[in-house]
């Protein structure tokens, strides 16, 4: 078994297009990368009064609930034939769980979206609360109208950043960073569910090094440390980059108010019930 490889460092040709999750079907927005070849397409086995009763199962299962990332993992484990190179069928689950573990977060949650749209159809209500009046109301989006942004070459998942302070790794000043998408991993491997260990743990897994100010010193990993000295303005805007960058489905929906006509943002929900709920439960 491959997992999915590290993209490329940029400099490649960079092709990033705007699409519909109706338009780009079971093809992820990254993929995954074997031998530097990308792979985009995905199947899903059909999904069928029994397999509802199964997911239930994974539904019911007190530590899987408990962690979001590994349910994730654990139900596009059980509903994947095919992911890239890999003909999934043919897999042990363990094994499958570990290469879906090893994807782009964004190639995941658009898995997860396309999983939805086959269980339940694609029209979702959000509940969304106004940010200026407060007035309360259910808005619908058409999953099938959502935008999703395509990396269409290897080299379109990496991209460089360029710090206004900069970092110090062994005494040497870095400006510029290799950044590339994180991965699922990245999420479980958040030591506690503070919000702020998520942001730098998802920051981690995303910078692949830094590239040194002055030409004869090495490329650098970055460590956590030089991440706790960066400063506050590098942090942000490092981390606005990553919406700025980002490809993958766009997953935060603009809704006007009816009462005021605020434009609001709304975030789809990921809850377990969003995507699975059984008529029984
Ligand atoms: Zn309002």
């Amino acid at each position: 078994m491959k997992l999915n490889e590290t993209p490329p460092v940029p400099g490649g040709e960079k092709i990033v297009t705007n699409t519909t999750a109706a338009d780009l079907g079971n093809r992820l927005p990254l993929g995954f990368l074997s031998d530097g070849v990308q792979y985009r397409d995905f199947e899903f086995r059909p999904y069928k009064t029994k397999t509802e009763r199964e997911l239930d199962e994974v539904r019911r299962n007190k530590k899987l609930h408990a962690s979001p990332i590994e349910w994730a993992a654990t139900v596009l484990s059980m509903m994947l034939t095919r992911l890239g190179p890999h003909n999934v069928a043919e897999m042990k689950r363990d094994d499958v769980m570990m290469m879906v573990s090893s994807c782009f977060m964004a190639d995941v949650l658009y898995m997860l979206i396309r999983l939805r749209m086959i269980a339940l159809g694609s029209h979702v209500k959000l509940s969304v609360t106004c940010a200026r009046c407060e007035h309360e109301w259910k808005y619908t989006i058409d999953l099938d109208t959502m935008d999703v942004k395509v990396a269409e070459t290897p080299a379109s998942m990496s991209y460089l950043h360029t710090l206004h302070d900069g970092i110090e790794i062994s005494g040497k000043k870095y400006i510029e960073l290799v950044v590339m998408p994180p991965r699922w991993l990245s999420l479980a491997n958040t030591r506690s569910r503070r919000p702020s260990d998520n942001e730098v743990a998802v920051l981690m897994s995303s910078i692949r090094h830094a590239i040194p100010l002055n030409p004869g010193d090495p490329e650098m990993p970055v460590p956590e440390s030089a991440i706790d000295e960066m400063t506050k303005r590098d942090f942000e805007v490092l981390k606005g980059s990553f919406e700025d960058e980002s490809v993958g489905p766009q997953t935060v929906f603009e809704c006007e108010c009816p009462k005021c006509s605020f434009r609001n943002k709304a975030p789809l929900d990921w809850s377990w019930d969003f995507f699975f709920k059984s008529p029984s439960l």
